[in-house]
């Protein structure tokens, strides 16, 4: 006999069924997109759901079945959209690869992965056509446009029988790689997606609802678009996706015309919009908020917004290990009370406010916690339905044996709860959204011969929040210059991890001889501002 007679019924967690919900409940609520070299697409939530079905068909019928992994390597497109839900859907995996890493990188994900079907934009065919010899497992490509993708799934049936899977089944696989070595996977699951989209769409963080018009500005392929497509289609929203072109006057075309009220994507992409706005003359109309994450928020940024335009900014912090959100940046009538300036910095300045799923500690480095007072600063570290417990395929836990997730960021928490980076204890450079391995360029400079030291560090611009920075320490009698080892990089980097700048000095180390990293970025903090 149960011990609890009478107890709920034990759906699982789904995530095709949340686009069963909008097609039923917000049948006619508009998903709109723009698309590499065709016109503006304009469907619905019945049309989208409809189309779902025939993706997942056509996958069946190159052999896909539950379990298996197909790649995305796709913009902001409605194509990549239904992916998002036709291939979780059917029980497979999708990995979605991201077109910006280093060619290496990028084919070691597909093949870790083992993916057996390839979808990907057709201006990203060159990439595809470079990797091709590499990939080992994939039998299929398929590229997303009228004459491939749409012809493919123009036979098939709008109805599929989606099978019920497990909530614990795989849905999501994105890699991250922001420190040296392979990218890491992180699998996410039917269950800690739809439970991160419920949390996202919530008030106390992007409080969406039918009314609003959501146009992700961040990469699909960055952890998901940090769950808009899911938060989103819960509340009924219409969708606005931007497709490849993220540049001021792409978005404000698109924000006037389809009346866009949220947005969200990294500093980088808002640096260019305001300046757009500021040389145009033109105000963003519709757009009632934007969040902004992945880099912290500069605050002439967020008073640019907010005070010259009425748009309110809510910052975010999260990693591709926490799916993405921790926290975001919403007000309590207890940071209100304080009086409006005050409470600005706080909402402006910190990364956000603790939200229900994601636990939060911050320890010293002994590991003992420490409290939440905005003063101490410890490393940051989370657990929750949403956080990793293992990379993908690795044979050892990322967690301690509590399921703590230590972040590699330094933080403090105040008392109302939200959260403050003060330091990166992981040596990457993160440079308008996307990471740079510091210690790969540095192994790429000591390589170059003359060179007895090389050190890399992230410092602030203007436009991309950090680029490198290169110090340079040669051997006693050899004459090198910063041509000499641009050259020497050139041959061996992706063109837009090279430095910003090389100097040559001695490299500051520490008291136990590693190099001194806070110092020289502190000296150099103003160098490219
Ligand atoms: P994403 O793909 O969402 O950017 P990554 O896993 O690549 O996620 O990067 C996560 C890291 O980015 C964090 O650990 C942190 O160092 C940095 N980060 C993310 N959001 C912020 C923020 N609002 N302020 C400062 N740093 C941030």
């Amino acid at each position: 006999m149960s011990p609890y007679p009478g107890l709920m019924q034990q759906t699982q967690l789904s995530i095709i069924d949340i686009l069963r919900f909008a097609a039923t409940a917000h049948s006619t609520r508009e998903i709109v997109s723009k698309l590499i070299d065709e016109p503006l697409w304009r469907s619905d939530y019945a049309g989208t759901f409809a189309r779902t079905a025939q993706a997942a068909h056509m996958l069946a019928g190159l052999g896909i079945v539950p379990g298996d992994r197909v790649t995305s390597l796709a913009w902001n497109t409605h194509r990549h959209f239904e992916l998002f839900y036709a291939v979780p859907g059917m029980g497979a995996v999708l990995h979605t690869a991201n077109p910006r890493l280093p060619d290496e990188h990028l084919a070691f994900t597909i093949n870790h992965a083992e993916s057996r079907v390839l979808l990907y934009d057709v201006n990203l065919a060159e990439i595809v056509e470079r990797l091709k010899p590499q990939l080992a497992t994939v039998e299929h490509f398929v590229a997303l446009i009228a004459d491939d993708y749409e012809t493919c799934i123009a036979p098939y049936s709008p109805a599929f029988d989606w099978p019920v899977l497990d909530e614990n089944s795989g849905a999501f696989l994105c890699y991250t790689s922001g420190t040296t070595g392979d990218p890491k996977g992180v699998l996410y699951s039917h269950r800690s997606v739809v439970l991160h989209a419920l949390a996202a769409g919530l008030p106390g963080a992007l409080n969406f609802d039918a009314a609003d018009v959501i146009m992700p500005c961040q990469s699909l392929y960055h952890a998901t678009a940090w769950g808009l497509p899911f938060a989103g289609a819960i509340n009924g929203s219409k969708f606005v996706f931007p497709g490849d072109k993220f540049d001021g006057a792409s978005l404000q075309t698109l924000i006037e015309s389809e009346q866009v009220t949220f947005s969200g994507g990294v500093p980088t992409i808002w640096t260019m919009y305001l300046a757009y706005l500021d040389q145009m003359g033109v105000t963003p109309g519709s757009l009632q908020r934007v969040i902004i994450g992945g880099s912290a928020v500069p605050h002439a940024m967020a008073e640019t917004f907010e005070r010259r335009y009425g748009v309110k900014v809510r910052q975010i912090w999260g990693m591709t290990e926490t799916s993405p959100l921790g926290v975001v940046s919403t007000p309590t009538p207890a940071l209100e009370a304080l009086g409006g300036e005050e409470a600005s910095e706080v909402i402006w300045t910190r990364q956000g406010r603790m939200m229900f799923g994601i636990q939060m500690r911050i320890v010293d480095e002994d590991g003992a916690i420490l409290l939440h007072d905005g003063e101490q600063s410890g490393a940051l570290h989370v657990r929750g339905p949403w956080v990793l417990s293992r990379y993908f395929r690795s044979e050892v836990p990322a967690t301690d044996a509590d399921g703590w997730f230590d972040t590699g960021d330094i933080a403090t928490i105040d008392r109302f709860g939200f959260m403050r980076i003060t330091d990166r204890k992981k040596d990457v450079i993160k440079s308008g959204g996307e990471w740079i391995s510091s210690i790969d360029l540095e192994n790429a400079a000591v390589a170059c011969p003359g060179v007895k030291v090389a050190a890399v560090v992230g410092i602030p611009h203007p436009k991309w929040e950090e680029r490198p920075l290169l110090l340079i320490e040669a051997h006693d009698d050899v004459d090198l210059d910063a041509h000499i080892i641009a050259d020497w990089l050139s041959a061996r980097v992706t063109k837009w991890w090279m430095p910003d700048r090389i100097l040559f000095e001695s490299v500051p180390l520490t008291a136990t001889g590693k190099i001194d990293k806070k110092t020289i970025r502190e000296r150099y903090a103003d160098l490219l501002l």
